[in-house]
């Protein structure tokens, strides 16, 4: 999987500590390619950012360091916490974000990946504390939308060595009770249930 460094001045240091969560992200912007985007994080009059960006074909760039506080999350709050930028890393996902665009498994399996190195650098993020920016938001963002395939990530999450066979479905009973609770809270778009 390839990855590029595209550096976006849009961070500051993180006010608050520890680092507890992943917050996912579609992009929804034109034109429609991950290069394009990191190239917008690039700008500082953008004033938007996040850590990563994963592209329709895997590819990830790398905008800002995982111990600096990107600007992703806007307005809102997680557990009590309304700075959702401190305590999070944010992974934009590049798709329309019209509820139809489909996700491929190459842009799921770079995701999957990410998670994995985050959690495994951060153990302070529970496995299950995985949300999307709607179950944080307090201005009305909607990503992601219920197309996205909650299940199969999670499964590439866990499994990363075992690759889903094309015409299997990964139904939520397949996975872990923690698993199914990430699955269900971006599909219901809600916040987390566990602690
Ligand atoms: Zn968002």
């Amino acid at each position: 999987m390839k990855t590029m460094n595209i550096a976006s001045p849009n961070h500051t240091q993180r006010y608050t500590r520890p680092i507890q969560l992943i917050v996912l992200h579609h992009t929804a912007t034109s034109p429609h390619t991950g290069l394009a985007v990191a190239r917008l994080f690039s700008a500082r009059a953008a004033q938007v950012s996040s850590h990563e960006i994963v592209d329709t074909n895997g590819t990830i760039y790398h905008c800002v360091d995982w111990s600096q506080r990107a600007w992703h999350a806007g307005s809102g709050s997680w557990q009590g916490h309304g700075d959702v930028n401190s305590i999070s890393l944010g992974i934009e996902i590049v798709n329309r974000g019209d509820g139809k665009d489909p996700y491929s498994d190459l842009q799921l399996k770079s995701i999957a990946s990410l998670i994995r190195r985050m959690q495994a650098k951060y153990p302070t993020i529970k496995p299950w504390n995985i949300v999307d920016h709607e179950s944080v938001s307090s201005a009305g963002k909607i990503d992601l939308r219920s197309n996205f395939p909650a299940e199969r990530l999670m499964w590439m999450v866990i499994h990363p060595n075992l690759t889903i066979p094309a015409k299997m479905k990964v139904y939520p009973w397949m996975l872990p009770k923690w698993a199914r609770i990430v699955c269900a809270d971006i599909k219901a778009q809600k916040g987390p249930i566990l602690r």
